[in-house]
């Protein structure tokens, strides 16, 4: 299949804009794939209620079937046909956080098909604040199944390139419509269960949850690489954003842990391995790596977040075999950096402070 590749500025959607949106709408209606821009990261967008579209994506990204995926929406109106009720929970969550980086799980109707959901009875919803995103919703018939728009077990797109490198080919269109603005997934909030439990963390953090719900819980094995417990969202136990070479994660002491991150370097250096390093603004110039990255400010979550992902898709293409990266707070945003990072390290740490 060729892929078609169409650029939109979201900022000005013109006349032009709106035909290729038109096109991507209708291929979607006759059961295509489009990737497209969200404001978190790419999507690989299908009709979310034709179980063939489904199925599909699910091709596509090589990703096991029992992985569910979210619906995306571009108005409240079209919420009651694809739930059986909407909690008020849902619409104060909605009123505050919608259309933005949540997605909030609640009881499917039968128009969703058990392809999209992975077999469960429950259906994960978000509405996108990406303009092009909520256009091609419209377009396309208000209902577009789209997980991120990588091959499974990559990390997520954050720019139009890296869909093109895991999906040409493979799906009709590609839209590119810039470098996105926040880089991690969103947040996932269970609505099907009492108090509400965040089985994902992502932009929108536990402290903005707790201002609309009475109580807010958190899935334990989000941090915790050593729980024998399956996460309730089953996208959650699956390797995920993994480089190619090997990632470790070190914590403690800051100048312990460039001395530890460089004692390493050096070691790697003289078995001939190309060596990686995350690094933050304040430390990058005090490693001595093949490739050092630097994600951002240590205060700036938001900024760190934008870039991990493309950092660690940059590893790959420079063939570092050997990376460590420093560990973030594991509250606030930094919570959904360290869950993505941990994944990426398949729990790798090493903390200086317990050695
Ligand atoms: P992605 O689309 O790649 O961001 O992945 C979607 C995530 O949402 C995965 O971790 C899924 O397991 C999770 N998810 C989707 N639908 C449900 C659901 N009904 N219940 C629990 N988790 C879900
Ligand atoms: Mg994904």
């Amino acid at each position: 299949m060729e892929t078609k590749v169409v650029v939109i500025d979201e900022e000005n959607i013109d006349e032009g804009a709106v035909k290729n949106l038109e096109e991507a709408g209708e291929i979607i209606k006759n059961g295509g794939l489009v990737a497209f821009p969200t404001e978190t990261v790419y999507g690989l967008g299908g009709d979310a209620l034709n179980p063939e579209s489904s199925k599909k994506i699910y091709a596509a990204k090589g990703r096991p079937s029992d992985n569910p995926l979210i619906v995306h929406v571009a108005d409240m109106e079209h919420l009651q046909k694809i739930v059986t009720d909407i909690p008020d929970v849902a619409y104060a969550l909605a009123k505050e956080y919608w259309p933005g980086p949540l997605t909030m799980i609640m009881n499917k109707s039968e128009a969703v098909p058990y392809e999209t959901t992975g077999g469960l009875d429950t259906v994960a919803i978000r509405m996108p604040s990406n303009k092009i995103a909520a256009e091609l919703i419209r377009k396309a018939g208000g209902y577009i199944a789209a997980p991120s728009a990588n091959v499974s077990g990559r990390p997520s797109p954050t720019e139009a390139k890296y869909c093109v490198e895991d999906l040409s080919g493979k799906v009709e269109m590609i839209i590119d419509g810039g470098k996105v603005g926040i880089g991690l997934e969103s947040t996932i909030i269970d609505l099907t269960v009492n108090p509400p439990m965040i089985l994902r963390p992502g932009y929108i953090t536990k402290a903005d949850l707790a201002k609309i719900l009475n109580e807010v819980d958190v899935d334990k094995t989000i941090l915790d690489g050593n729980s024998k417990v399956a996460p309730k969202a089953p996208g959650m136990k699956y390797k995920h954003y993994a480089p190619k070479g090997n990632l470790k994660i070190v914590e403690g002491d800051p100048d312990k842990v460039i001395s530890y991150i460089n004692e390493k370097l050096a070691e790697a250096k003289n078995r001939g391995v190309k060596t990686g390093v995350i690094a933050t603004k304040e430390t990058a110039d005090r490693y001595e790596a093949d490739v050092v990255k630097v994600a951002g400010k240590r205060d700036d979550e938001a900024e760190i977040a934008r870039n991990l992902f493309s950092i660690l898709r940059e590893f790959d293409d420079e063939e570092v075999l050997e990376m460590y990266s420093e560990a973030f707070d594991s509250t606030g945003i930094g919570q959904a950096i360290m869950n993505r990072l941990l994944k990426a390290a398949g729990h790798q740490v090493i903390d200086l402070e317990e050695a």
